[in-house]
């Protein structure tokens, strides 16, 4: 709780002019900002972690349900044989299960044959290798399309589950920059990726929620402004989602307005769980996928029954997000009960049941998933990560050069920011 007792047991007595209640203001306590308070604290620097919501986290949610942990957000360790969080994992107790995705497979074949299968495998890398040899001058992704293709539909509903945005919004160049470092190794945490997040914030100065409102440049510091009083700090991290910084609910000095036009041109796309439990004898095999249609951009696709849970685990990117948060947590659940029906027969109604759904869009202090550059604005991941005279430094998955939209790049990026901070303010 903020306090007078506890604002003056902060305070610091930090220059001639101004009396300091911590070093450094990290603002949001996701993957960013918990990893930035980390580094910070462990180079023995104070710091106060200023979070909007009621909980830590942001974007990594992890949430008991029907007996299992459910992440509503981030639940892959990608790239997981270079991911810090896979050792941080194993160093802290948490189980890492290093078993292949069922993704790309579609269970017994159901509904899409095994040879339409390779066709619209060879079509998505086709489209990336267009990418790479002959990107089109537009930097948009959908002109590398073939044009009416087969599977132009089927590559749509891939770039949403991976961007949360269909190839229209998408840059060429940003899609390459992660898609050239991020290898097949996807791994999971037994206890919820969202938990080994939120569990790693080392204890400290928290404010829960605190939405910061201003921050503005003061001689040798900043003054932040919440909900729940002000503080003066000599340096900020801020960590909160592009679509946060856009929508201008943080007034910053002008000195930030290019970091600001910058976060527009990186927008968060969408995507989106929905999770039905199973019961009964349903016959489904654990570690196995379907694709509710190939033909269809806006489908979803389930995850049977992962790490053996009785679960489905429905997945919706881009527009296919879009459509079932316009639609309703009950038109939704509907929309996915009837895909699974399409493709296993009306039995499998009676051992569905709906428990569990994302809307990252209308999620306070989020506003959506993960980030993409638009066409022609990878370069502005770079000028978001720059720091503003030395004492407002930026981090969060949008920040990372080719790890964005994931919880590792997010992770990274809290370092590096917090690296920068540290070498400002000890030199
Ligand atoms: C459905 C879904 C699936 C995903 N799947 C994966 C996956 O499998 N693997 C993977 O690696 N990644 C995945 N991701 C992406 C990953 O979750 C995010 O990239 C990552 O968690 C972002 O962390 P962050 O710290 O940058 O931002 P956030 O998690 O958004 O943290 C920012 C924090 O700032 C707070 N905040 C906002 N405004 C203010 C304010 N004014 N004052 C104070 N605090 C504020 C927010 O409440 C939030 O807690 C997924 C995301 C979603 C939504």
């Amino acid at each position: 709780m903020f306090s007078a007792a506890n604002y003056f047991y902060h305070s610091v007595k930090c220059g001639k002019k101004h009396l300091m209640d911590f070093d450094v203001a990290i603002v949001g306590a996701g993957a960013a900002g918990i990893s930035a308070t980390r580094y910070l604290r462990a180079k023995g620097l104070s710091t106060v972690t200023l979070e909007a919501s009621g909980r830590v986290g942001g974007r990594a949610w992890t949430i008991d349900l029907a007996g299992y942990p459910l992440d509503l957000g981030c639940g892959w360790l990608h790239s997981a044989e270079r991911n810090p969080m896979v050792r941080y994992a194993r160093e802290n107790g948490f189980e890492v299960i290093e078993s292949r995705t069922a993704w790309f497979d579609q269970w017994r074949d159901i509904g899409f044959k095994r040879e339409e299968q390779s066709q619209a495998k060879a079509a998505w890398s086709a489209l990336i290798e267009r990418m790479k040899t002959i990107p089109p001058k537009s930097d948009l992704a959908a002109d590398a399309l073939e044009p009416n293709g087969r599977w132009n539909d089927y590559c749509q509903s891939l770039s949403g589950y991976l961007n949360g945005a269909s190839l229209e919004r998408l840059s060429v160049e940003d899609f390459l920059a992660y898609d050239s470092v991020a290898s097949d190794a996807n791994w999971r945490v037994t206890e919820g990726y969202g938990r080994l997040i939120a569990s790693s914030l080392p204890p400290g100065v928290l404010k829960l929620s605190c939405p910061v409102r201003r921050i503005a440049m003061r001689g040798d510091g900043l003054d932040i402004s919440t909900d729940r009083g002000a503080f003066n700090v000599r340096a900020a991290v801020v960590t909160v989602s592009t679509e946060v910084l856009s929508s201008g609910s943080i007034k910053f000095d002008k000195q930030a307005d290019e970091h600001l036009d910058a976060a527009a041109s990186l927008p968060l796309g969408l995507a989106d769980k929905l999770f039905f439990q199973l019961v009964g004898n349903h016959g489904l095999e654990p570690e196995t996928h379907l694709l509710g249609n190939q033909n269809d951009s806006q489908t979803g696709s389930y995850y049977i029954r992962p790490l053996g849970r009785e679960i489905i685990e429905g997945f919706f990117g881009g527009p296919g997000a879009v459509a079932i948060e316009e639609l309703g947590l009950r038109d939704a659940f509907l929309f996915a009960e009837q895909q699974l029906v399409d493709r296993l027969g009306g039995d499998i109604r009676r051992h569905l049941r709906p428990i569990l759904a994302s809307s990252w869009s209308r999620m306070d202090w989020i506003g959506g998933s993960y980030s993409h550059a638009l066409p022609g604005k990878a370069s502005k991941r770079a000028v978001l990560a720059k720091p503003v005279e030395d004492k407002v430094f930026f981090a969060g998955e949008a920040t990372h050069s080719s790890d964005f939209s994931t919880a590792h790049g997010a992770w990274e990026s809290g370092i590096r920011a917090g690296a920068e901070v540290s070498k400002t303010l000890n030199p």
